[in-house]
């Protein structure tokens, strides 16, 4: 159970609130059969008569509220877990109380009602799916779906120090994040994925994927459409840039793409097989580069072996 919430109260608030709305109805339909009857009513008398069914009111809440919390000491709700025996349902001890107080008002009879909160290792794994879902439909590919910072493991005092600056980009989250290596598989994607993570909502493509979507809409006028929605996201990983076949239209919708994103301070983090960053000039622009210049939180050339083994297990154990 959670210390915090106990005792058990109705919040004061919300019985004021309810004493409130009752005192506004009343009044409300007073005025409004004074206005219909051409004697005056005698209203003071009825609000004071209200008051004090108010004030009653009042009184018989605590009295059940303390009832409550007796029945709760002696008496608990002993429900585990239908998916997990061993755990208890823990109660939602503030709802419980007024899911019994309004049983109460509705009905007139002195019921229990417990509200059971989610069992925390259902809501885990609530918690978990629901993250993966929307992490698959942001783009991100099945073998990255639970990429964390937190399971991202450093394999030398470079990598330790390239993480530090990750996790700090990762509280900012404005500009450019450039992510490099001159291998596959040193971490780019996964680091990557995890600040898409935890920015909670956004797009992930390779660089190669977006061209084949916006051109696919070059036959039905929904190229723009792809375009404005890779520069609308609030938080986009372009990754594998380079690794392309080419095309003329390849620079202008990089270009469109990442500075619209740099005129917005949109985070966008960028991932390629380069041994310096010089190596994107090309692929997104002179022009383009030199904000990106200024617009970049930092570079990280990651160095470590490559994950490849690692990779391969994972791929393997699904
Ligand atoms: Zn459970």
């Amino acid at each position: 159970m959670n210390e915090k919430q106990w005792p058990p109260q109705i919040d004061p608030q919300r019985i004021a609130e309810i004493g409130a709305e009752a005192k506004a109805r009343a009044e409300a339909k007073a005025a409004q059969s004074a206005a219909q009857s051409d004697t005056v009513a005698n209203s003071d008398d009825d609000l004071a008569d209200i008051e004090k069914r108010i004030l009653a009111r009042r009184s018989a809440c605590a009295e059940f509220e303390a009832s409550f919390r007796a029945t709760l000491q002696t008496n608990p709700p002993n429900t585990p877990c239908p998916r997990h025996p061993g755990i208890q349902v823990p109660v939602d001890v503030q709802a419980s109380v007024l899911a019994s107080w309004q049983y109460f008002m509705d009905y007139g009879e002195r019921k229990r009602r417990w509200v059971l909160e989610l069992c925390p290792v259902c809501a885990e794994i609530a918690e978990t799916a629901a993250r993966r879902a929307w992490m698959k439909a942001a783009g991100v590919p099945d073998i990255l779906l639970d990429a964390s910072l937190a399971n991202w493991t450093p394999r030398n005092p470079a990598d330790t120090a390239s993480l530090a600056v990750i996790q700090r980009y990762a509280e900012l989250r404005r500009g450019f994040l450039i992510l490099i290596s001159p291998g596959y598989g040193n971490g780019k994607s996964h680091l990557a994925t995890a600040l898409l993570r935890i920015h909670g909502k956004g797009t992930f493509r390779k660089m190669y994927a977006i061209m084949s979507e916006v051109r696919a809409g070059y036959g039905n006028g929904k190229a723009q459409r792809v375009v404005d929605h890779f520069s609308r996201t609030p938080f986009l990983v372009m990754d594998e840039l380079g690794l392309t076949s080419g095309g003329r239209d390849e620079l202008p919708v990089i270009h469109e793409i990442l500075d619209a994103r740099f005129s917005a301070k949109r985070p966008t983090v960028l991932t390629g097989n380069f041994r310096t960053a010089d190596e994107l000039e090309p692929i997104v622009g002179g022009r383009m580069y030199d904000r990106l210049r200024a617009a970049t939180f930092a570079v990280v050339a990651l160095t470590g072996p490559t994950e490849r083994a690692k990779l391969q297990r994972d791929y393997m154990a699904d």
